[in-house]
């Protein structure tokens, strides 16, 4: 190994690290980048769908070739990249942090001027869908669907019941339909698509896949392998209607109920966590409120699309390498009632710049809807929009002058 101090070290080799590896080194940092896979790429390695680049490239690309373009480019770095290493434990000293990390050559510790974490997300399993039953072989996240059928070529079922309609779980629908498999439905318990409206049409709706609201997955039956499963309806809370229940046969069952932060690296160092993003709070920079340690992409809240997890990485690589130690005047972002979540949650109050880059998920589909930007009242962005889905993560670029008093009112509204 070269040396066991860096400026800057990356955790998580997917597009979000990439990026800040890009970004950071740009910048002049010597920068480490860790990632326990065997390559490069994190999740985009397995989608081979073409939904990638619109926003960064304005070409539509498939998972590997946009992650190509930043493997590529960080070669002509001095990026020092370490594969199937992982990062178990991170603790604070002077100037710093030192990481623990295991591989081959076996525990090693490695010190960083700063950190960012781009651990990505894990899906939510059976298990948080609630479904009670025997844990059969044919039970599975869409994204292990999705790693059996592009990674490995294998076929992991042939008649499929769909529970949930996430992006994900759609684009493996489509997979496993012209792979072969009979997709018999996907059974979404709210009222609408949880994934966008374009993803239903092409992966649900070409291939004819019937999507069924208000339905969900009680029991799986079946003890080596699947062999059925009960379906009901839920009302528009999503309780249960008894008499409702329904038995299918089927030999696959795919969970697609959505992704949560991959964070447990985050939660050791107790940097405080936003309950509804289920990642850390931090401000326009990407600096959680621990100095020096930075978070972006899915591990900082999920995103609907990769180019913005891209944009988070290259503005936290590029923020870490120009870290030093100040004390921070942050302002925390109020929201009026219908904006669910706001990333960043805070704005450091010295550092705001033309280009501040702010996401929000609003509580319920709106039509004709104003969003404002305001500081202490006076309006910093606007802009008019026919519809913001629930389901989506706006992003909104606001023009900010270089600074303003840390005891100014920014607020968030819907109107
Ligand atoms: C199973 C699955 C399937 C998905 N499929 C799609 C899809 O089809 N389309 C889509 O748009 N989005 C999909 N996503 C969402 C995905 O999170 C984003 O597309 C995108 O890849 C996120 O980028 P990221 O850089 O934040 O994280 P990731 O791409 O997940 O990269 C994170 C990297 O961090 C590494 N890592 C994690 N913890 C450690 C550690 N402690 N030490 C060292 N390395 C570590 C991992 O090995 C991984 O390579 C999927 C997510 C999952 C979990």
């Amino acid at each position: 190994m070269v040396g066991n101090r860096f400026g800057v070290a990356i955790i998580g080799g997917g597009p979000a690290g990439l990026a800040a590896a890009l970004s950071a080194s740009e910048e002049g940092a010597s920068v480490l980048l860790i990632d326990s896979a065997a390559r490069l790429g994190g999740i985009l390695k397995q989608c081979v769908q073409d939904d990638f680049g619109i926003v960064r490239y304005e070409k539509q690309l498939t998972g590997p070739e946009y992650a190509f373009k930043d493997i590529e480019a960080l070669e002509q770095t001095n990026t020092i990249v370490m594969l199937q290493t992982t990062v178990t434990k991170i603790v604070s000293v002077t100037n710093g942090y030192q990481m623990t990390i295991i591989n081959s050559h076996g525990v090693l510790v490695v010190e960083a001027g700063t950190i960012i974490i781009a651990t990505g997300c894990k899906e939510r399993t059976a298990r948080d869908a609630n479904i009670q039953g025997s844990k059969p072989s044919g039970v599975m996240t869409a994204g292990t669907a999705q790693y059996y059928i592009n990674i490995m070529g294998q076929l992991p079922m042939s008649r499929v019941i769909m529970l949930g309609s996430c992006d994900i779980g759609m684009t493996v629908a489509y997979r496993l339909s012209i792979e072969g498999a009979k997709v018999l439905g996907a059974y979404e318990p709210g009222s609408v698509p949880r994934g966008s409206l374009r993803n239903v049409s092409k992966y649900l709706y070409d291939p004819d896949i019937p999507i069924h609201f208000n339905h969900t997955v009680t029991r799986t039956f079946g003890t080596a392998r699947l062999h059925s499963v009960e379906l009901a309806r839920v009302d528009k809370v999503q309780k249960l209607i008894k008499g409702t229940e329904n038995m299918v046969n089927c030999d696959g069952l795919i969970v697609s109920a959505g992704l949560i932060p991959e964070n447990s690296l985050v939660r050791t160092l107790n940097v405080p966590m936003d309950a509804l993003t289920n990642g850390p709070k931090c401000d326009q920079n990407y600096m959680t409120l621990v100095d020096g340690i930075f978070c972006c992409g899915n591990a900082l809240h999920i995103y609907d699309m990769v180019d913005y997890i891209s944009l988070s990485g290259e503005l936290a690589g590029k923020a870490a390498a120009r870290y030093s130690h100040r004390e921070r005047r942050l302002i925390e972002i109020s929201k009026s009632k219908e904006v669910l979540t706001v990333v960043p949650q805070y704005l450091d109050a010295d550092t705001l710049h033309s280009d501040t880059i702010i996401n929000f998920r609003i509580n319920n589909t709106r039509e004709n809807v104003k969003v404002r930007l305001l500081v202490d009242g006076s309006e910093k962005f606007s802009e008019t929009y026919d519809i913001i889905r629930s389901t989506e993560v706006k992003c909104i670029s606001v023009d900010f002058p270089g600074s303003i008093a840390p005891d100014s009112i920014v607020e968030l509204r819907l109107e």
